[in-house]
């Protein structure tokens, strides 16, 4: 079966795109390679979306996945590795057709580089603290980042774990101050300005981090929330110097027939309602193309 329009990626973006081509009564499937909500699922609480006062992240994915069945979308779990083809006529993974693709793959968080990192991950270094922090109760944790996802998860932490060091490589956080101010009245929130991770020591679990001024502190879990890279690699058109899709305002890429929507774009404010918002806008556009 030839698709009208394949979606890749799961998260409010692509969602969101999938209700509005399907509700036009075209011919939808979405890939999606892990869950239904993506990065959303890692959030604890979601204050900033319309209508929606406060609604628990993994919660908002679970809807995703509710309204996906009951409009009868086809999903399949699938990793993307390859779009060939060209407009009116692509093929994704060498098996699936479709008559135009959307890619709402969004980003993956950085690494630090640190020698072991790798070695690591799921053992004592996670990328979530929603998802992990319970796997440290009592314990003493390390959070690096001076963004908004370093400061939610210091303060969700802050409640489940013994202490945590926040740390940070300048002399200033870059998010908002409201989570500054909350964490600045947190007793067990040391926060550690300009400095940076040089080492993670343990044998099968994390034990300890040594920092660059040699100082080494016993942990047994290091969240890394250093920013995110873009998951564009699937795509071979236009790009930014960052690798994030560049599209033109109906959301199209580079290459005819293929468009891009979501944090995997070049954008100033990825949010979850700006995501909703390029998938309802790039559905709108195809179905005036199909
Ligand atoms: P981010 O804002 O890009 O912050 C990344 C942080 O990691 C920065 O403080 C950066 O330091 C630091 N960093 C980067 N590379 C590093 C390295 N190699 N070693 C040590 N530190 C490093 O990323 P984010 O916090 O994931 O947020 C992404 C976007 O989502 C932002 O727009 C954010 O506002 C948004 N967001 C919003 C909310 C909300 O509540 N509204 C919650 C979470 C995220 P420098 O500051 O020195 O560059």
């Amino acid at each position: 079966m030839k698709y009208d329009v394949i979606v890749i990626g799961g998260g409010i973006a692509g969602v969101t795109a999938s209700i509005y081509l399907k509700r036009a009564m075209k011919k939808v499937l979405l890939i999606e390679s892990k869950q239904i909500g993506g990065e959303i699922l890692k959030a604890d609480k979601v204050e900033n979306y319309p209508a929606l006062k406060e609604v628990k992240g993994y919660e908002l994915g679970l809807n995703m996945s509710e309204q996906l069945k009951s409009l009868d979308i086809e999903v399949i779990n699938e990793l993307v590795t390859s779009i060939d083809g060209s407009d009116n006529n692509f093929i994704i993974n060498n098996k699936y057709e479709c008559k135009k693709v959307i890619i709402a793959t969004g980003t993956s968080s950085n690494r630090l580089g640190l020698l072991n990192e790798d070695k690591f991950i799921g053992k004592g270094i996670s990328f979530c603290a929603t998802c992990d922090g319970n796997f440290f109760k009592g314990k003493d944790v390390a959070v690096i980042g001076g963004g908004n996802t370093a400061l939610d998860s210091a303060i969700y932490l802050s409640n489940i774990v013994n202490k945590v060091y926040l740390i940070h490589r300048r002399d200033e956080f870059r998010g908002e101050e409201s989570k500054v101010n909350i964490i600045n009245n947190k007793d067990n929130i040391e926060v550690l300005f300009n400095t940076t991770v040089k080492e993670l020591k343990g044998n099968d679990f994390i034990e300890s981090i040594v920092l660059n001024n040699d100082q080494e502190i016993n942990v047994s879990g290091v969240f890394v929330c250093i920013g995110h890279v873009p998951n564009s690699s699937i795509f071979n058109g236009s790009k930014d110097e960052g690798k994030y899709i560049i599209t033109d305002s109906n959301y199209e890429t580079s290459i005819e027939g293929i468009y891009a929507i979501g944090d995997v774009i070049v954008k100033e404010v990825r949010q979850l309602t700006t995501a909703a918002s390029d998938g309802t806008i790039a559905a709108t556009n195809i179905l005036k193309k199909l």
